[in-house]
C-alpha cells in the first residue's frame, strides 16, 4: 500500500495525512448533503426572497431594490448564499434558482403597484456561470413577457470577476438586454480586474463599489483613495455608483462628500421581506404628501 510505504517510519506525516483525508470526507460530505438538499429545496419551492433598499444620497429617497435569495432549512437553519450559490453553480442547478428569484420578484415588485408601473427599481443578481453559459438574454426577456414587468424597472447585478475574463462573448448578450431597457451593473467592483478599455466597450450603468473598500473608511486610506476614484472613473464614463455595504455614519459621510450617487447597507436598511418593504414605501408617500402639502 503506498501510504504505508510513504509514511511508515514517520507517524507525523501519516496522522496528518489521516487528518486531512477525514477533513476532505467530511467536506465531500457536506456538499453532497448540500447538493440533495438544494434539489429538494428547488422542486418543493424552499427559497423566499427578501428585498434591501437602495437610497439616493441627494434627496435620501429609497429608489430601488436589490433581490437576494433565502432559504430556510428544517434541520440547518438558514443557509447563506454565498455557501450554495457557488454549490448551484458548480451542480448546474444556478440557472433554475436565478430564473425562480428574477420571476418572483418582478411578480412581487409589480403586487405593491398594482396596475401601475413602479417606481423603483429591481436589481437581481446574476451568477456569471449563467450569463455565460445560457441564452440570458432569451430568458431575461421570457420573465419579462411572462410577468409584465417593465423592463425600464428592472437590473441585472454581474460580478466584476466575469466581465474582465468573458468581455467578448458577453458584449453581444448585454446589448440586446440594454436594449430592452434593462440596466446592467457591475457587482462588487474593485475585486476584479477589469480595465478601463473593457467598461467602456460594454454597454453599463451602474458600479456597486464592493463592500471590502467601504469597511475600511477611516482605516485604510488606501482604501479611500480607491473609493474616490472609483467614484470619479464611473462619473467620467457616465455610470452612476452605489457604495454597498455602508454601516456607520462615517462612512455615509464620505462616500457622499465624493458624490456617490446611491447607497445600500445596514445603516440604513438590512434585506427585508415584501411586507416591511410596502410600509418603507407607504412611509415615504406620506412623507413627501407631507411636504408638498398635497
Ligand atoms: P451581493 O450581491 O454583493 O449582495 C450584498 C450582500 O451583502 C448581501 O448578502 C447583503 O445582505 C449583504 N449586505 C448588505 N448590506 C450590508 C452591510 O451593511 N453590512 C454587511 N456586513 N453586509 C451587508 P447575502 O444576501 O448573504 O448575499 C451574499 C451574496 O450571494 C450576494 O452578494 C450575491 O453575490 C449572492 N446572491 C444572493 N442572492 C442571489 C441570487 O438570487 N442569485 C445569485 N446568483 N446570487 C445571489
Ligand atoms: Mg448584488
Ligand atoms: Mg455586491
Ligand atoms: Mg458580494
Amino acid at each position: 500500500n503506498a501510504d504505508t510505504a510513504m509514511y511508515s517510519s514517520k507517524d507525523a506525516g501519516r496522522n496528518q495525512l489521516n487528518f486531512f483525508s477525514q477533513e476532505m470526507t467530511a467536506c465531500a460530505e457536506r456538499r453532497l448533503l448540500l447538493e440533495n438538499k438544494l434539489r429538494h429545496a428547488i422542486s418543493e419551492n424552499l427559497f423566499t426572497i427578501q428585498f434591501q433598499p437602495k437610497w439616493d444620497t441627494c434627496n435620501n429617497r429609497l429608489v430601488g431594490v436589490e433581490a437576494l435569495i433565502r432559504w430556510l432549512d428544517d434541520d440547518e437553519g438558514y443557509i447563506s448564499p454565498d455557501e450554495f450559490i457557488p454549490l448551484a453553480e458548480d451542480c448546474g442547478l444556478i440557472g433554475t434558482i436565478d430564473d425562480w428569484v428574477c420571476k418572483n420578484a418582478c411578480l412581487q415588485i409589480q403586487s405593491l403597484f398594482g396596475s401601475n408601473q413602479p417606481n423603483i427599481s429591481l436589481a437581481v443578481n446574476v451568477s456569471p456561470a449563467h450569463v455565460i453559459y445560457k441564452d440570458i438574454y432569451k430568458r431575461v426577456s421570457t420573465i419579462l413577457d411572462e410577468t409584465g414587468f417593465p423592463a425600464q424597472n428592472l437590473e441585472l447585478e454581474i460580478t466584476e470577476t466575469m466581465i474582465a475574463s468573458e468581455v467578448e462573448r458577453l458584449y453581444e448578450d448585454l446589448n440586446k438586454i440594454r436594449s430592452l431597457g434593462v440596466e446592467i451593473s457591475i457587482d462588487d467592483f474593485g475585486t476584479g480586474y477589469s480595465s478601463l478599455s473593457r467598461l467602456k466597450q460594454l454597454p453599463l450603468n451602474t458600479l456597486k463599489i464592493d463592500r471590502s473598500f467601504v469597511r475600511d473608511i477611516g482605516e485604510d486610506s488606501g482604501d479611500e483613495v480607491i473609493i474616490r476614484t472609483i467614484i470619479d472613473m464611473a462619473h467620467n464614463l457616465n455610470l452612476k455608483v452605489v457604495a454597498e455595504g455602508v454601516e456607520t455614519d462615517e462612512q455615509y459621510t464620505f462616500i457622499k462628500q465624493y458624490n456617490c450617487d446611491l447607497v445600500q447597507g445596514y445603516l440604513f436598511s438590512k434585506p427585508v421581506p415584501l411586507n416591511e418593504l410596502a410600509l418603507m414605501l407607504d412611509s415615504q408617500v406620506a412623507d413627501s404628501c407631507r411636504r408638498t402639502g398635497s
